[in-house]
């Protein structure tokens, strides 16, 4: 990934001293250097309204990365009053499917975007470009050429030397319509003649020298099936479908910044509607990997379990691992956007989408690791049920019932048999407050005679205290989470963690690659977990808060009667902390 390292640039060009590595590019109200650029195009009349498209290949899922380019033209076209359109660039018919055409539209639909009927494909204007070829053909500006893909690129030069002239460039335009023809109706093998546009062996910009149009390629494309065996070039394409559909503001990521010339070269020598371009910087982010390619490695090495792993950075993994559409689009929003290459920190997702469950997720009772206690002194066969509140952040989401009888399962990490100094948690002779419930003070505990393992705590509760306090005014110092062992339903927890190791995943050894850095704990799962029965019925997908534990979702691997959660987040903010070292708010 070429931008995983930000490029150090002088202190002028950054365009906010907040725009920090990790941070926050302020946009509130809706302003960023493209909004502006935009604003001024509407104010000298440029053009008099805004339209601008996403244009994903469809060779793969969508990541996070595709988010912010998502947001930044469904939300461009949304703050300005005008339209964004979603086109496919389906150019290269050997790596592109249906499949991943689907799963684009779900995944934007379910980002909270609408193309309308405006669904495009670069395809539909195969016809087009070619005709607009032949012009170009009959202007003298576009030839055949008969280089092997490999003397293409020894004719081409470098970023210091000037290309060579191909001996084909001269041909005449009859003789060149004559054989782009011919190409077109298949009378020459695959790779054995390309069409380029006549500019200039010699440019600065090597994307100049003579670009490559078309190409011979029998390959079944997922649309045109087997019309077609020549193809258009993504540099040829990409620029007249952006004219085509009217588009004003044409925004990619900066990498295309070298491709602009051409694509104006292009429009001028058709003399067609010229949109404008503008470049900003694509997401990275720490312990991520982004390219499409290497996403594909992941699936098809089975390095992770699908696309939709909720450990990938597509936009189906992270749903699947129960993130918000509200929360990606909080982080596109604030990560802004910027016209520099830089990281950011994934903390900052995560912080978003922390920010968005605790409105939203009800809070539950759940124990990952259980330890058994038993209560000396509650009535055998009792159980009381006991009102919780919902989402204290939120009086609205109402209070339910949950269970409690003589044996609860606590954390075992909320137990000590010999605690160390501040641990106020449940220990031999101390009070805890059972979360919703009562006091109970630990009496003894029972071992397992042969490793010492403390099996079971013994406790005993006061029945003064329901609800939590003590009428004689007596304070406990910490309050835990329980379920009620004989309600409790046992699940599966997939816990996971960063996939990588490093938060540069290239930051290797000498000769190892990537995948050196794959983090072999980003996986565990701990099966039993026991959640409080109010649990029974949760639909795939549904959020929840296991209180002090993180926020969780139910996984599509359910089955009736047996529930799978992944943890989405957990509560830990590593972000607030971040951002108030550099005294910014979170
Ligand atoms: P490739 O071209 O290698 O297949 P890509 O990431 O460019 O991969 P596209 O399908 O061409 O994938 O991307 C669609 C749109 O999303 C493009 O406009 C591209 O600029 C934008 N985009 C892709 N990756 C990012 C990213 N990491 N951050 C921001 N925008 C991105
Ligand atoms: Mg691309």
């Amino acid at each position: 990934m070429s931008g995983d390292n930000p490029i150090p640039k002088p202190a002028a060009e950054r365009p906010d001293p907040d725009v920090s590595a990790a941070g926050c590019a302020p946009c509130e109200g809706g302003s960023d250097f493209i909004r502006e650029a935009i604003r001024e195009d509407l104010r000298t009349g440029r053009y008099d309204h805004v339209h601008t498209r996403f244009p994903p290949e469809p060779n793969g899922y969508l990541h996070i990365g595709h988010a912010k380019s998502i947001c930044l033209n469904f939300g461009i076209a949304q703050d300005f009053g005008g339209k964004c359109n979603l086109r496919f660039d389906d150019t290269n018919p050997t790596k592109e499917d249906v499949e991943y055409v689907e799963s684009i539209q779900e995944d934007i639909r379910w980002l909270g975007f609408d193309w309308e009927d405006r669904c495009f494909y670069a395809s539909d204007y195969f016809e087009q470009l070619y005709q607009w070829a032949e012009e170009l053909i009959r202007k003298g500006r576009a030839y055949v050429c008969d280089l092997t893909p490999d003397q293409v690129r020894e004719y081409r030069g470098t970023l210091t030397e000037p290309g060579r002239e191909s001996p084909y460039r001269n041909r005449s335009p009859e003789e060149n319509l004559d054989l782009f023809r011919r190409m077109r109706a298949g009378e020459f093998p695959d790779g054995s003649r390309t069409l380029r546009a006549k500019i200039d062996m010699a440019h600065p910009n090597v994307n100049m020298r003579d670009p490559v149009m078309y190409r011979i390629l029998r390959a079944r494309h997922h649309r045109t099936g087997d019309k077609w065996c020549i193809y258009p070039t993504y540099d040829w394409a990409h620029g007249q479908s952006d004219s085509l559909e009217g588009i004003t503001h044409s925004i990619c990521t900066l990498e295309f910044e070298i491709h602009r010339p051409l694509y104006e070269w292009f429009i001028q020598a058709l003399g067609i509607y010229a949109p404008r371009q503008i470049e900003f910087a694509r997401l990275n982010l720490t312990y991520t990997v982004m390219s499409k390619r290497r996403l594909l490695q992941l699936v098809q090495e089975g390095l992770v379990r699908g696309w939709d792993d909720p450990r990938m950075p597509t936009i189906c993994g992270l749903r699947r691992r129960g993130y918000t559409p509200e929360a990606i689009r909080e982080f596109c929003r604030r990560i802004g956007v910027a016209k520099y290459d830089g990281v950011i920190d994934i903390s900052l997702l995560e912080h978003c989408l922390r920010e968005d469950l605790n409105r939203r997720a009800p809070r539950v009772l759940a124990v990952l690791r259980p330890l058994r206690v038993v209560i000396d002194n509650y009535p055998e066969e009792q159980v009381e049920q006991l009102d919780a509140v919902n989402n204290p952040e939120d009086p609205g989401m109402g209070v339910r019932q949950i269970p409690f009888s003589k044996v609860l399962y606590i954390e075992q990490d909320d137990f000590r048999e010999t605690p160390p100094p501040k641990y106020y948690r449940l220990s031999p002779g101390r009070e805890v407050r059972l979360r919703w419930g009562y006091f109970i003070r630990c009496t003894h505990v029972l071992k397992d005679p042969q490793t010492g393992e403390v099996l079971e705590v013994h406790c005993t509760y006061d029945p003064a205290t329901r609800g939590g306090n003590a009428p004689d005014g007596r304070k406990v110092k910490a309050t835990i989470h329980w379920v009620s062992a004989q309600h409790a339903l046992p699940v599966e927890v997939r816990l996971y963690d960063h996939l990588f190791t490093k938060p540069d995943p290239d930051d290797v050894a000498e000769g190892a690659d990537w995948r050196a850095n794959l983090n072999p704990q980003s996986l565990e799962v701990v099966s039993p977990a026991f959640v409080e029965p109010s649990l029974q019925d949760a639909p795939v997908g549904s959020r929840y808060q296991f209180e002090r534990l993180g926020y969780f979702s139910v996984d599509p691997d359910s089955a009736p009667g047996r529930l799978v959660f992944n943890r989405t987040v957990s509560l830990k903010d590593a972000w607030a902390k971040i951002a108030k070292q550099q005294g910014q708010d979170a």
